[in-house]
C-alpha cells in the first residue's frame, strides 16, 4: 500500500502522486525534484518499501534514478 509522506527519512522509494513516477532516494538526482515533491505534498511511500510494490501500484520507474 502507499501512504502520503512529508519526508525521505527511513525510506528507499518515493512516489510522486501527480505523475505516478517512483524515485530511488539513494540515487535521485537534482532533476528528480525530490524536495519539490515533498514540499508540495505529492509524495507517497510504499509498504513494503520496494520497487516491486511501487510498480504493483502502477507507479512507473523514474528514468533518471532507476533503470
Ligand atoms: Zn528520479
Amino acid at each position: 500500500m502507499s501512504k502520503p509522506t512529508q519526508t525521505r527519512r527511513g525510506q528507499r522509494y518515493l512516489g510522486d502522486d501527480n505523475n505516478m513516477i517512483v524515485h530511488d532516494l539513494e540515487r535521485a538526482k537534482g532533476s528528480c525534484e525530490i524536495d519539490e515533491i515533498l514540499d508540495e505534498s505529492r509524495g507517497v511511500r510504499f509498504e513494503p518499501d520496494t520497487l516491486e510494490q511501487a510498480e504493483h501500484e502502477r507507479f512507473r520507474p523514474c528514468s533518471r534514478c532507476i533503470v
